[in-house]
């Protein structure tokens, strides 16, 4: 019955963490997960995370079905957070949020309902995107074209490249933009280069999807919201996705959202139900725990301030990585010019290696890296980050 499927190959990032594990080299590097590390090499478990998981464990009770949209104080507690309370105060009411798997859940549900009602229009993605954002729209029906993004050149955002891209899609399309954090590359938009994008997705009358898996590894979590904010600020309506997965350190958990924000108090009462609807026919309802916990903290003071100040640690160790990373490599290398892993934000960055250098960077020196030269900078480590940096100026230069 089966005889004629062919294998999956897999996602190539997937079996690079599979390569790594049976590696045995003791001072192998892992800077290929997408995943956030500490400065121990492990994935984390958020003070705020473990202060409220136990309690939440203890008087866990039945299980019941959550509604088809999730829990409504996790969808109220969400909207808020990435809006900003103010705006959610004022656009409250012609905004909706269901609570997803994952961002990749929030994606779906939403690619689902888009492919329903916006039938003949079709996705563009910048070049290069996370792979899955292509995999998720073709798997709803659509047909992905890509905008201009990346300028290998310089390392940075090819921004007219961008912009006139934009400006040539017809009505009605639908484009992925990551408001902070680019992955694969780190490239993102200063503030001027996201109103210039927000004049061109209104003139021309574009749907923004906004993809935000990294919200406060940039800059900060006010910060990164600021397309978000501003395209809400003009008017614009939008999807937007939430991963909470790195920024809560609870993957396997799958806590997202899927937040809308239409014209209007009737709009935005069809376009939640669409989104029930869409996850009606595909999960039915979401899982209760992981929402639970992000809630939870959410809801108090004191632990969403603690989780706010942790995003921040992570973040600033980031930074420092980048700093030494960029010192390190300058040190061995003086001619190279690298200083685009200064200004690269979030998780990831391009660093310009090539899949010949990625190769032999794991051949000589047991250190991973995506073929593309997309790192994990979370994988760089205050025990690590000199020989790494020397091993990149070897191959670099
Ligand atoms: N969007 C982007 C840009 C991501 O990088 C990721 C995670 N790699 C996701 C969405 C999906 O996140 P989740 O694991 O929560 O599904």
């Amino acid at each position: 019955m089966f005889s004629h499927l062919p294998l999956y190959a897999g996602d190539p990032i997937l079996s690079l963490q599979q390569a790594y594990l049976a590696e045995p080299r003791a001072d192998k590097v892992n800077l290929g997960i997408g995943a956030y590390q500490d400065e121990n090499g492990a994935i984390p478990t958020l003070r705020s995370v473990a202060a409220v998981r136990p309690v939440l464990a203890a008087d866990l009770g039945p299980t019941p079905y959550q509604p088809i949209a999730g829990s409504k104080q996790y969808r109220d507690l969400v909207t808020e957070l990435v809006l900003g309370s103010d705006r959610y105060r004022k656009v409250g009411e012609r905004t909706v949020a269901i609570q997803s798997l994952g961002g990749s859940g929030a994606l779906r549900v939403g690619c689902d309902l888009l492919k329903r009602y916006f039938p003949d229009s079709q996705v563009f993605i910048s070049a290069p995107s996370w792979p899955n954002h292509q995999a998720i729209f073709e798997a709803a029906g659509f047909k992905v074209g890509s905008y201009r993004y990346f300028d290998a050149t310089t390392n940075g955002v090819d921004f007219d490249g961008m912009l006139a891209d934009l400006q040539a899609m017809p009505a009605r399309s639908i484009v992925i933009l990551h408001p902070a954090c680019h992955n694969p590359t780190g490239a993102d938009l200063t503030r001027d280069q996201w109103d210039a994008v927000i004049k061109v997705i209104a003139g021309r009358n574009l749907l923004p999807f906004l993809d935000m898996a990294y919200q406060g590894f940039a800059e900060g979590i006010d910060e990164d919201g600021y397309a978000v904010h501003a395209m809400v600020d003009a008017g614009i309506s939008l999807l937007l996705s939430v991963s909470f997965s790195k920024t809560f350190s609870l993957y396997g958990e799958r806590c997202g959202a899927l937040v809308g924000v239409s014209a209007d108090a009737d709009e935005a009462k069809r376009l939640l139900s669409q989104m029930e609807m869409s996850i009606r026919a595909n999960y039915s309802s979401p899982p209760t725990f992981g929402g639970k916990i992000i809630a939870r903290v959410l809801a108090d003071a004191a632990l969403r301030q603690d989780w706010m100040d942790e995003v921040g640690e992570m973040r600033t160790r980031m930074l420092r990585m980048r700093d030494r990373l960029h010192a390190g490599m300058k040190a061995r290398a003086p001619s190279l010019n690298v200083d685009y892993l200064l200004s690269q934000r979030g998780m990831f960055s391009y660093t310009g290696l090539s899949a010949a250098q990625v190769e032999r960077l794991r051949v000589e020196h047991g250190i991973y890296a995506v073929n593309s030269g997309r790192i994990c900078v979370s994988g760089l480590r205050d025990d690590n980050v000199d020989r790494v940096a020397a091993a990149f100026a070897e191959v670099m230069h």
